[in-house]
């Protein structure tokens, strides 16, 4: 859409190989999350085949409206168990004319989420905002060598800041100034759009790095409230005390309380057993902090048992009825979402 200046902010990391009706059912977010919000609060309506092949439209293709019930964030999100999306009617915001990237070297995560804090009670929003802890840094080291980061680094905010350009020029340095009261090692702002990439890159390669821990990860998909982030961070610190023999490497979305925690493992029954059993601990502190136990990537199969750490029977109660009621004999996804 760019060439009418004009996007569609929801950009997941599979944006490139996933689709759209993938998206809308997960309720796809990405890092623009902070300052954007997620796939639901792009969708304006809907087409659905229900499961007893009946076609429905539901939203309006105007910005407001307040008729009825909102049956179109009823769907999204809805994981593909109550209806299959056959139209999708998105909205587009205005190109931003300018972003900004900052690259923030820190010698602890206390500083770096400090940072971060900061940032957001001084009323920035920028349109990115990324954590990366030590044992991702690592990672990133092992694999592309070319990426230079100091011994000393302990953890990594990535942050983009887009807008108009005077307004992007005064913002960054605000966060500059800001992340200069927070003891950096190091603050590195792009110059060029290829410089922007370059940083970007350390961000992009964490995934493929963290296979030079273990051969198998479990990412998680935690979030929890921004001021528990620090809480958060020790207490799977904790947690993986108990099981020393897996590897954990904690980064993402910051600014939205969303962390990707990833349990590397290796080959064999007992690793993926425990990896399991320390998620689990992992899913119960975040319910604990107020949290929730996916921000992005959905419940699936591999996370229905758990749907009941965090939500309440009645509400439970209220969720299957809507499914029953969709879908009576459980022909879309069976398995999906409840056990
Ligand atoms: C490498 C990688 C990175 C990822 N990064 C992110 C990320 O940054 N943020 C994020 O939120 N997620 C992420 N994901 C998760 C996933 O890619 C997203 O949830 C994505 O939206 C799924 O889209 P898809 O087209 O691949 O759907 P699929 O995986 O094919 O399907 C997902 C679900 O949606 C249902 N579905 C698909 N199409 C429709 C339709 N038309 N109507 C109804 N239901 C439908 C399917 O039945 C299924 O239950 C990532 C996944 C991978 C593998």
């Amino acid at each position: 859409m760019a060439k009418y200046k004009l996007f569609y902010p929801p950009d997941p990391a599979s944006a490139a190989f996933s689709t759209i009706g993938g998206n809308v059912a997960e309720c796809s977010g990405g890092i623009t999350g902070l300052k954007y919000g997620v796939t639901r609060d792009y969708i304006l309506s809907l087409e659905v085949v229900l499961a007893d092949g009946s076609v429905i439209h539901t939203g309006r293709k105007t910005l407001k409206s307040v008729t009825g019930y909102d049956l179109t964030r009823l769907f999204v999100g809805s994981e593909g168990t109550l209806g299959v999306f056959t139209q999708i009617t998105v909205k587009l915001l205005p190109l931003p004319e300018k972003i900004e990237t900052l690259l923030v070297f820190f010698a602890t995560p206390q500083d770096a989420v400090r940072t971060a804090s900061q940032i957001i009670s001084n009323n920035l929003l920028p349109r990115a905002l990324e954590f990366i802890d030590k044992s991702s840094i690592d990672c990133i080291k092992g694999y592309k060598q070319e990426i230079q980061i100091p011994a000393e680094v302990h953890a990594i905010l990535l942050i983009d800041i887009d807008g108009r350009e005077a307004s992007v020029k005064t913002e960054t340095s605000l966060v500059e100034k800001i992340a200069m009261e927070n003891k950096p090692l190091r603050v590195i702002i792009a110059k060029t759009p290829k410089e922007r990439d370059t940083l970007w890159e350390v961000r992009r390669v964490i995934s493929p790095a963290l296979y030079n821990m273990a051969p198998f990860k479990i990412n998680e998909d935690i979030c929890v409230p921004r001021s528990r982030i620090l809480e958060a961070l020790h207490r799977i610190a904790e947690i993986h005390k108990r099981y020393p023999a897996l590897k954990v490497a904690n980064f993402g979305h910051i600014g939205d309380g969303n962390i990707h925690v990833n349990i590397m493992h290796e080959e064999g029954e007992q690793q993926k057993m425990m990896a399991e059993k320390m998620i689990e601990e992992i899913l119960r502190t975040t319910v604990e902090l107020g949290g929730t136990i996916s921000g992005e990537h959905g419940i699936g199969n591999v996370k229905s048992a758990f749907l009941s750490l965090e939500i309440p029977p009645q509400e439970l109660r209220i969720m299957k009825d809507i499914k029953h009621l969709l879908d009576p004999k459980g022909i879309l996804n069976p398995g999906k979402m409840f056990v």
